[in-house]
């Protein structure tokens, strides 16, 4: 192997969580691959959700949505947004139904239908609260009607509506029933101008879990889909995801210091006796979050040992205090780690990176850089989230 650092993605513990949230949530669900899969890669994990039983795959872009439609997978998809002069013609050919959050946006899309000569299928948002995509207040009833009249006139279907929740995961934000009500009041204009759509949707992976009015006909699951517990590594863990990116990497250099030695830029950080300090060959462009210095632990040597100083571009550095550590050594930088977090040691997660750089775990996951080789281990059983030891 040549790569300086692989994230491993088992395809058997994406399989898992669909099947574990399909269990809890007892609805259909949609495969949010956008971000290349949370940097998963899209297609293989669409793959997998698809033929553990998800019925649906949610992208954000036309070139995601058309990249999943390029590798053959026919099954249904939403992808939700666009430039108002998006090319939305190739969208209604690839049979991609379009989420639609302004009535710019509709006449456009029934403009593409009505010179590719096929009807849109499209799918309403509305804005319940996030104040991000959708359609709040006037703008609601607006594009409700327009797309009423376009299906009347035959250009549009509208197959479904839906919205996404602020707060599902914590509190502090407009609050999931306050959403949840505004939500009904939308379901019912819509229907009030004569719209019937199949599909309404509602829930992320956290509302999937836990909110259980939430869930309508589908829910959309990214977190939960790649095995991180959405309510966070202090969360309840009580979901049993199967985290399913392992970051490895290797020892590349190795050193023995005194006392007194400054590590990395700055130097932030000053050894404070005799240890071994270990080089790993990954940095922030490779994903490791600067903002994690002086928290982030990597698992080496059968234990966790602390990254020192500054994370660099390229590069960082371990304290292996004085474990016998010698180059060539595997590192696990984060994978399935153990229930009981970092004090009971185990493999670090991601939800443990995310907590030490002050950020989620999907920018964590986004973030993991084109340099790091992906490695895809088909149709093997899930890794168990407690009790890893490092083969
Ligand atoms: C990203 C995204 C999701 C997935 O959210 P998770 O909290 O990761 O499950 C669902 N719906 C929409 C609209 C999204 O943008």
């Amino acid at each position: 192997m040549s790569a300086l650092a692989e994230a491993e993605v088992a395809l058997a513990a994406v399989a898992a969580n669909v099947d574990t949230v399909t269990a809890v949530a007892g609805t259909d669900l949609m495969a949010v691959v956008k971000a290349d899969g949370f940097g998963h890669g899209a297609v293989p994990v669409a793959r997998a959700a698809l033929a553990a039983g998800a019925g649906w795959l949610g992208v954000t872009s036309t070139a995601e949505a058309l990249a999943l439609r390029a590798a053959g997978l026919t099954a249904p998809v939403l992808s939700w947004l666009h430039r108002p002069d998006d090319d939305f013609g190739r969208l209604i050919a690839a049979d991609v139904d379009i989420g639609v959050s302004t009535v710019p946006h509709l006449h456009a899309i029934a403009e593409a239908a009505g010179r590719s000569g096929r009807p849109a299928t499209v799918q309403l948002k509305a804005d319940t609260g996030l104040s991000r995509n959708g359609a709040a207040g006037h703008d609601w009833p607006d594009l409700v009607s327009w797309a009423r009249k376009y299906e009347v006139e035959g250009g549009v279907r509208v197959h479904g509506v839906w919205s996404h929740l602020a707060d599902a995961e914590t509190s502090g934000g407009p609050g999931v029933d306050r959403q949840l009500a505004v939500f009904e009041e939308a379901l019912g204009i819509a229907r009030r101008v004569g719209l019937r759509p199949d599909l309404v949707h509602l829930a992320n992976s956290a509302a999937a879990l836990a909110a259980p009015a939430t869930r309508y006909d589908l829910c959309r699951i990214g977190l939960a889909l790649y095995g991180v517990d959405p309510f966070g590594a202090a969360g309840p863990g009580a979901y049993r995801l199967s985290a399913a990116m392992t970051l490895r990497s290797t020892v590349v250099n190795v050193k023995r210091v005194p006392a007194g030695t400054g590590v990395s830029y700055g130097p932030d950080h000053v050894t404070g006796r005799p240890t071994t300090l270990v080089l790993l060959p990954l940095g922030y462009a490779d994903g490791l979050p600067r903002t994690a210095e002086g928290r982030a632990e990597v698992w080496l040597g059968g234990t966790r040992r602390p990254v020192v100083g500054r994370i660099a571009m390229d590069q960082c550095v371990v304290d292996a205090g004085d474990l016998p550590v010698a180059v060539g050594d595997p590192v696990v930088v984060f994978g399935p780690g153990s229930d009981a977090g970092a004090t009971a040691g185990g493999w670090p997660t991601v939800a443990e990176w995310a907590a030490w750089a002050g950020t989620s775990p999907h920018e964590i996951l986004t973030g993991i850089g084109a340099r790091v080789v992906r490695r895809y281990r088909p149709g093997e059983p899930a890794i168990p989230r407690v009790g890893v030891a490092l083969p």
